[in-house]
């Protein structure tokens, strides 16, 4: 399989030493323990934003002890995917959709990931690749999504090779990948000409604050939507993040402003590591009530879960009344 990654990723992260020098706080001690468990991974374009380690950005990426310590809420499937993949790197939970993981890896780590065991290989082999496809291809799947890890790791012609092979059989294909937001070099006329030439295609992004669109982002971001990519994003609602109406108020206008749809808000998943960013279900409802009373439909993610149990993503109303109505 070729190289999957066209940049030279550790000159573009930020090392535990030059984070130490860089802002106060850094527990570079820890960030080395963590090597083995799931490693820091902080691109400099990230670290640009960062204001301070324990601020929205800062926390979503530096490590806090408590992401070893055991917590009473952690569920070590917490999204129930064991037992729901048909073939290695495919996740099927509806008959008419399907995730395929084509890589691990991502260009950051967001300390919250439900994906933090990284152990195994990074990448499907070709052979698995192809076992996967095949099976997609004759699963009578609608709709594949393009997962990971990050897809964007991966190299344009690389992608373009496999939405090639999921074509025609696949009318619709989505990509989710946080890279937009968190390394916005990755975002070029060639990634966008791909994906115009291969219509239709959604990209789901990842932005969980306003403060995480600076130029730069918002650059590539207009990029795709002149290049005719529709664009939505997905947050997930993480404490000391976007646990407030404000910041989630800013975010959705932030997000329109750049012609992007919110279109999900995760209640944070069960995953062991991730105590430090749980809210409850009753504060959840409460912020996207308030939410619903300042932004326009247009501006309202659907506040979903998707629970241990591997039902899909529910809304997290029907979630609370013990309603399993799976969600889009
Ligand atoms: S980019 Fe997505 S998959 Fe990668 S660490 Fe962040 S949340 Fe997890």
């Amino acid at each position: 399989m070729e190289s999957l990654s066209p940049y030279n990723e550790r000159s573009r992260l930020l090392s535990p030493l030059e984070a130490k020098a860089r802002f106060e706080g850094v527990d570079d001690k820890l960030w080395r323990r963590l090597e083995r468990i799931f490693p820091v991974r902080i691109t400099r374009s990230w670290a640009n934003r960062v204001r301070s380690v324990s601020g929205p950005l800062g926390r979503q990426v530096f490590p806090v002890a408590e992401e070893l310590m055991a917590d009473p809420f952690d569920v070590a499937d917490p999204v129930g995917e064991e037992g729901r993949m048909p073939v290695p790197w495919v996740v099927q939970k509806h008959k008419d959709r399907a995730l395929l993981l084509v890589t691990r890896r991502c260009h950051l780590h967001c300390r919250y990931c439900f994906r933090r065991d990284l152990d195994g290989d990074p990448e499907p082999s070709a052979s698995e690749l192809e076992k996967a496809v095949a099976y997609l291809k004759a699963s009578g799947v609608r709709e594949v999504i393009l997962s990971g890890g990050d897809p964007l790791v991966l190299t344009t012609p690389r992608l373009a090779s496999i939405i090639d092979a999921l074509r025609p059989h696949i009318p619709l294909i989505r990509i989710h990948s946080r890279a937009p937001i968190t390394f916005p070099e990755r975002v070029d006329a060639e990634f966008v000409a791909m994906l115009a030439s291969r219509g239709p295609l959604w990209l789901v992004v990842h932005c969980n604050h306003p403060d995480e669109l600076s130029e730069e982002v918002s650059k590539g971001l207009a990029l795709l939507v002149d290049g005719g990519i529709p664009l939505l994003n997905q947050s997930v609602l993480l404490k000391g993040v976007n646990d407030d109406v404000e910041v989630l108020t800013g975010l959705s206008d932030a997000l329109l402003m750049r012609r992007v749809k919110p279109y999900y808000l995760h209640h944070p998943d069960a995953v062991p590591g991730g105590g430090a960013f749980r809210v409850t279900i009753e504060e959840g409802l409460a912020l996207h009530d308030a939410l619903r009373s300042r932004v326009s439909g247009l501006g309202l993610p659907t506040y979903v879960i998707d629970p241990p149990q591997g039902t899909g993503k529910i809304p997290v109303l029907q979630w609370a009344s013990k309603t399993v109505t799976s969600a889009q």
